[in-house]
């Protein structure tokens, strides 16, 4: 057993997709035959991202067991096929909570409590929790080296590499190198001051890696390998790519996964062929599916924060991942659900499918309902996800059943609430409640809950199953104690339950060729490797939209 830990910082600036590099080193050690846990240090104080703005912070990961975490979870979920959980993600927050009530306690009785050592000590726990367990504990550190955020957790990587030893602990660095078109160079500098930075705090980066659009040659590599005191090889090309599932191949390629292991002492020339292998199997077999798929379609997702594109990131992993079980590029068109309907309709004129995502509160819900009716009546496959599940019941208790004043208690208290707070259900043996006044923080439906799927439904036959697990993240339901019959004259069959059979868990229409809907989230269930079937058969269905 190896045990070995591997952090993995930034630098220059946020946004290079440190992310990406993790989860693509957490897979190129898989496809060498290693274990590997993902684990991530978020700077903000906030307890989870999931009481921040999409807008500003990206998509709210779900993980299976409930826990609210930052959209990098997805990617290493996703590239590893790992099954990430809350003692996989700490921030500021659960880290001076946790202090907070040791002292509290009286844990610390005698002494005052200092970021040195007891919120380094607290952090060093939660790096080396179950390390044991895998060969390699790959560690990402959020933000930017230099953010005041940030230093505890330098400080906490630096004592735990002296304790643990360099032999064990590798950390690489991600950094960018700007191109001057003028001169037609890759600049350095901006990555010889953030390794500056980095060393200034007592931490040595092993191997940079270097984000940029353009190789970088052998002059860069020297002058950074001098400059920034790390051996020549261990300067690795990060080249911006179209896809991102491109990535893992072009770190392999470029040495990232080698110097990696050589650092580890674990080169093994005789295991190279089998992980050669496998990294053509998995990875290069993708670039066909990525770059010449032989069909096409488009799809149009109908949502509000459209403008920051990483609020809908599984959601548009989970779409390309269809088009690879279908072999078709899928193009996006992005809908902004505030626009006036007759903008919303026209977009939609020219799309094979319509898809409204998972949100939150009133803001572009009449032109999500306005999207769903359209889909309906022009036999669109329309997919809704979450908040699009509660839309689309809105929109056929209004449209067909005639209940016009059917609305959400999310938008309004006036009309029929077919949509409302979750008031003492019991789910799971347990009474639940929400309500207005309840706190915010972690408190909706969350994780994993089974569901039973109706034989004889559509869903049950993309589903192939009749018990199945999804991820949710809501705090609304469908109130179909008090509404059953108008949900029947409005023709909507719930194909999926929850396992108790009270609360619906998945809509669909006989009527139409692919109108589905879900209280879940299957978007953070879907894989490049596995797509999800929700998705597969969405995008077969639009690929199959005949006009
Ligand atoms: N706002 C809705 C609710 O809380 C839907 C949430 C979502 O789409 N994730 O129930």
């Amino acid at each position: 057993m190896l045990a070995s830990f591997i952090f993995v910082t930034g630098g220059v600036m946020s946004s290079l997709g440190k992310g990406i590099a993790a989860a693509s080193i957490g897979a190129l050690l898989q496809d060498r035959g290693y274990s590997v846990r993902m684990k991530k240090l978020d700077p903000y104080i906030n307890i989870d991202p999931g009481t921040m703005s999409p807008y500003k912070h990206g998509e709210v990961f779900v993980m299976g067991d409930g826990c609210e975490a930052d959209l990098d979870f997805g990617h290493y979920e996703r590239f590893t096929d790992i099954k990430c959980s809350a003692n996989d993600s700490l921030t500021t927050g659960q880290v001076y909570k946790k202090v907070l009530s040791k002292e509290r306690r009286g844990d610390y009785l005698g002494s005052d409590v200092q970021v040195i050592p007891h919120i380094t000590d607290e952090i060093k726990k939660f790096i080396v929790d179950g390390h044991e367990k895998v060969d390699f504990t790959i560690c990402e550190i959020g933000g930017t080296v230099g953010d005041i955020e940030g230093l505890p957790y330098i400080e906490a990587i630096r004592q735990l590499i002296i304790e643990i030893g360099k032999a064990k602990s590798v950390c690489v660095h991600l950094t960018y190198l700007p191109y001057m078109k003028l001169t037609e160079e890759l600049k350095t500098k901006p990555t010889q001051h953030s390794v500056k930075q980095l060393q200034s705090m007592g931490v040595q980066p092993d191997i940079i890696l270097c984000r940029s659009e353009k190789e970088i040659n052998d002059e860069v590599k020297s002058k950074l390998s001098m400059f920034c005191n790390v051996k020549k090889d261990n300067v690795v090309s990060g080249l911006d790519a179209e896809n991102i599932y491109l990535i893992p191949n072009r770190y392999h390629l470029a040495g990232l996964d080698r110097q990696i292991c050589d650092h580890f002492g674990v080169l093994n020339s005789k295991s190279e062929d089998e992980t050669e292998k496998r990294i053509v199997q998995r990875w290069v077999s993708l670039e066909h599916a990525i770059l010449s798929p032989s069909k096409s379609t488009k799809i149009a997702i109908v949502g509000k924060y459209i403008k920051m594109k990483d609020a809908y990131i599984s959601l548009s992993q989970a779409i390309i991942h269809g088009g690879f079980a279908n072999d078709a590029r899928v193009e996006v068109e992005w809908v902004d659900a505030r626009e006036d309907f007759e903008k919303i309709i026209s977009k939609l004129r020219e799309v094979s499918g319509v898809l409204v995502p998972g949100g939150f509160d009133s803001a572009g819900a009449e032109g999500k309902i306005a999207s769903i009716q359209f889909a309906r009546e022009n036999k669109i496959p329309f997919l809704g996800i979450c908040l699009g599940l509660q839309l689309a019941v809105v929109e056929l208790c209004r449209n067909v059943a005639g209940v016009k004043n059917a609305t959400s208690r999310e938008f309004s208290d006036d009309g029929e609430m077919v949509i409302d707070f979750m008031n003492n259900w019991e789910m799971n043996g347990v009474t639940e409640s929400r309500s207005r006044s309840g706190n915010k923080g972690g408190t909706m439906r969350l994780g994993n809950y089974r569901c039973k799927i109706a034989e004889g439904t559509l869903v049950h036959k993309i589903y192939g199953a009749s018990d199945v697990i999804e991820r949710h993240r809501h705090r609304f339901e469908v109130n179909i104690k008090k509404y059953g019959d108008i949900f029947q004259k409005a023709s909507i069959v719930f194909s999926g339950m929850s396992a108790d059979g009270t609360l619906p868990e998945i809509l669909e229409l006989t009527d139409h060729p692919f109108f589905i809907a879900t209280q879940a989230h299957p978007e953070f269930r879907s894989r490049p490797f596995a797509p999800h079937p929700l998705f597969r058969a969405f995008v077969k269905a639009a690929i199959g939209l005949r006009r």
